[in-house]
Order: structure tokens, then C-alpha cells, then sequence
């Protein structure tokens, strides 16, 4: 067991903090306010290789280890928490192109999704099938050489400015062995989009419905076989939930900075909030649980680097102890912040809104809970991982 970074993952690291700091914190706080999707940004870090990580190599990603993607989009995060979420859900999708298409599928959209020339959309949620996916009703009808896509997907993230969905669709029975999954352009007749959502946080990015009508998709753009597609589905959210789990330790950290930068800076009763020992415990609290949670999220990317058995279970621990410690640090950050934590002119009220709906989305905290419970019941038990 080596919990040292390489010397790869320290310039992983490195190389992400500096281009974060310099693409994604001066502008984080106008794309949040002015509600700017930073395609640009998002360029840009493609340039780099951010936008396939762990997409297979073959295809044009860099085919980095879950463990090596995850450190990178900490330091992404830290710096705006709403950009980083959309490019996960990005990576989740590209990966799920380059790992589950036909060879000429993948050569045909791979390295431009990889490369960010073209940005993806995952779509499995429905309007009447959010927690419960494998109940979802859009259905694809295959006609020849043809599968024809009706229905209806909720809360898209990057919907309306992507190129790219990854759809789940119905192509059988009932229940999640009845659903498959389909690369579509996202400019295909039939398609339209919603209005973009009025959010709480994630701003720098559009979130829509979309609705297909009689959508015709190429059938060599089917991922995997007919009925595979929830498996797909859920084999790309294992990766989203440690992707979505770093956003929120990224988000955390960011808080933490801020905080710690905070209370050397203001003074009250003649002293500085460093000097009073509440505010010390809450900081040595937060900063515990930082790496509690960090530590939690790597177990889970190697678990599934190593195709452990258990990496599910791990993925969806992750997410819940994660995101739920990450919004608490950010509401302590605020806290410590006093008034000066609830305006705009300062990141934390930014850093809390954003790392809010990680509690919510890739499956909701419950369902991690539905997940590992599941899994322990049924096995009678909860050993250490070897
Ligand atoms: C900003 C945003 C972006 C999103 N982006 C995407 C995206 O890109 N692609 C995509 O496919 N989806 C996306 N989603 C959808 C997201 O994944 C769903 O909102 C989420 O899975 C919950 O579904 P729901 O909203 O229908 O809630 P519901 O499933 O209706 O749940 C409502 C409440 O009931 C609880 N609940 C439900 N079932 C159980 C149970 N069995 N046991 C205990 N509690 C339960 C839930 O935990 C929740 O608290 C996004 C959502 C948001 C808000």
C-alpha cells in the first residue's frame, strides 16, 4: 500500500493546478454570475489532454488510471467547481464512446471528443425516471439500418451546447436488460432542446430537457450490444461518482484555502480570527475530514483501476462521504467567512452552491446508501478490501 504520489501524478498535479489557476480562477466567478458556458476554457484544457483522461489511448484519450484523472480534477475544481463537473461528465462520456463503440465509431468521434474539439452530453435521466434510471420510456425502434429514438431525458448537463449524446434508450422489455445505449449527434433532426434550467450553482454550465421525435440514429452508433445499455450506463457512473466526489474535494480544498488565507486577514476584539480556538478546531476539523474524504475517493479509483469486484460499492462510498463532507467544509468555510462568506465578492457562497447538487446527481446520497447497504446484506458482511 503506497500512499505517496508518483512523480507522473505530482506533475499531473502540477501541471492541472497551474492551468487552472491561470484558465479557470480569475474567470470562475463572471462565468458563474453571467451564467458563461467557457468553451474556450474548455478548449484549452483538451490541449492538455483534460478532455479524455482515462479514454482509451487508442481512441485519442490519454488512458490515465481513475486514480491519476482524479488528481487532476482536483485542482481543476478548487479553482471553479461548476467548469470541472461539466468536464467529467465530458471525460464519463468520452469514455464510454471509446470503450464501448464500434472500432469505426470510435476512430470516427473518439479523438475529437478527446481532444475537446467536440463536447458530449450523458443522458439517462428522465422526466418520470430519475432515481429509479432503469425504469426510464424513451425507446429506440430499430428500421433497418436504422434505430428511430422517442422520448424525453431531464436535467442534461452541457444540453444545447454539446455535440454529442450519449443516450439510454429502450430497445426491449421492462426494466434495465430492456436498455441500450446510443451515440447521437446532438444537431440530429428531431432533436430539440428545452429552455436552460434556472440553477442554484453549476451556472457555468446550461443544464436542459431534450425531446426526441422520431430521431433516426445510424445502428453502428449502438454502444455495446442491444440490452447492455444500463450496464454501460452504470459502469460509465461509477467512474462519474469518483469524478463527482474529487469535484467536491476540489471544492472543499478551495473553501479551505480561502478560509485559512481568511482568518490571518481579519481581526476582531483586536486579534486575528486565527487566535480564537473555536474557529482553530472547526479549521483542524475541516481539514481532517479533507483528507478523510480525498483518501475515500482514491481507494475507490483504485478499486476500480484494479477491476475489484467490489468497485461499485467503493465508488458509491466515495460519492456519499465525499460530497457530503465537501459541502460541509464549504458551509464552515462561509461560516468562518462571517457576512463577508454570503456576497458575491468572495468564492464561498460560489464554492457552496456548486457542491450542493453533487449530494443530488450521478445517484443521489440515498441511493449510495441503497447501493452499499445492498451489497453488505447480501453478502453478510464488510471486509477490508485486499
Ligand atoms: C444540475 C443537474 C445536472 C444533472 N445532470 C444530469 C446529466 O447530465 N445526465 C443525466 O442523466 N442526469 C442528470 N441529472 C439528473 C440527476 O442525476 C437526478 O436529478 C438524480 O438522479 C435524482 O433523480 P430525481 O431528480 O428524479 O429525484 P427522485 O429520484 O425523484 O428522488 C427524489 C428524492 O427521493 C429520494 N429517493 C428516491 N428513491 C429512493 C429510494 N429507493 N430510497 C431512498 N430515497 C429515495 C432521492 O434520494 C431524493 O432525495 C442532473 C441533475 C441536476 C440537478
Amino acid at each position: 500500500m503506497d500512499f505517496e504520489l508518483s512523480e507522473d501524478q505530482c506533475a499531473f498535479r502540477d501541471t492541472a493546478r497551474e492551468f487552472a489557476q491561470r484558465e479557470f480562477a480569475p474567470h470562475a466567478a463572471r462565468w458563474d454570475a453571467e451564467g458563461i458556458f467557457p468553451l474556450e476554457a474548455l478548449h484549452h484544457a483538451g490541449e492538455l489532454g483534460f478532455c479524455g483522461l482515462y479514454a482509451l489511448e487508442a481512441h485519442g484519450g490519454l488512458g490515465l488510471p481513475r486514480l491519476d484523472a482524479s488528481i487532476v480534477f482536483e485542482e481543476l475544481a478548487a479553482a471553479c467547481p461548476s467548469t470541472t463537473a461539466y468536464l467529467t461528465i465530458h471525460n464519463m462520456a468520452t469514455w464510454m464512446v471509446t470503450r464501448f463503440a464500434r472500432p469505426e465509431v470510435a476512430a470516427e468521434w473518439g479523438p475529437r471528443l478527446a481532444s475537446g474539439e467536440l463536447l458530449a452530453s450523458y443522458c439517462l435521466t428522465e422526466p418520470g425516471a430519475g432515481s429509479d434510471a432503469a425504469s426510464l420510456a424513451t425507446r429506440a425502434r430499430r428500421e433497418g439500418e436504422h434505430y428511430v429514438l422517442d422520448g424525453a431525458k431531464a436535467f442534461i448537463s452541457g444540453a444545447g451546447a454539446t455535440d454529442v449524446l450519449v443516450v439510454m434508450a429502450r430497445t426491449g422489455e421492462a426494466g434495465p436488460k430492456g436498455i441500450s445505449a446510443f451515440l447521437v449527434a446532438a444537431d440530429s433532426p428531431g432533436i430539440e432542446y428545452g429552455k436552460k434550467e434556472h440553477k442554484m450553482g453549476w451556472n457555468s454550465q446550461p443544464t436542459r430537457s431534450i425531446t426526441f421525435d422520431c430521431v433516426r440514429v445510424p445502428a453502428a452508433q449502438l454502444l455495446g450490444e442491444e440490452g447492455e445499455g444500463f450496464a454501460i450506463a452504470m459502469k460509465g457512473l461509477d467512474g462519474g461518482r469518483i469524478n463527482i466526489a474529487t469535484c467536491s474535494v476540489g471544492a472543499a480544498q478551495g473553501a479551505l484555502n480561502a478560509a485559512l488565507a481568511y482568518v490571518h486577514e481579519r481581526h476582531q476584539f483586536g486579534r486575528p480570527l486565527a487566535d480564537f480556538q473555536a474557529l482553530q478546531f472547526k479549521l483542524a476539523d475541516m481539514a481532517t475530514e479533507l483528507v478523510a474524504a480525498r483518501q475515500m475517493v482514491r481507494l475507490a479509483a483504485s478499486r476500480l483501476d484494479a477491476g475489484a469486484a467490489d468497485a461499485t460499492l467503493y465508488c458509491a462510498m466515495a460519492k456519499r462521504l465525499a460530497t457530503d463532507l465537501g459541502f460541509s467544509i464549504c458551509n464552515e468555510a462561509l461560516q468562518i467567512h462571517g457576512g463577508y462568506g454570503y456576497i458575491r465578492e468572495y468564492p464561498l457562497e460560489r464554492y457552496l452552491r456548486d457542491a450542493r447538487v453533487h449530494q443530488i446527481l450521478e445517484g443521489t446520497n440515498e441511493i449510495m446508501r441503497v447501493i452499499i447497504a445492498r451489497r453488505m446484506l447480501a453478502e453478510h458482511t464488510m471486509e477490508t478490501p485486499r
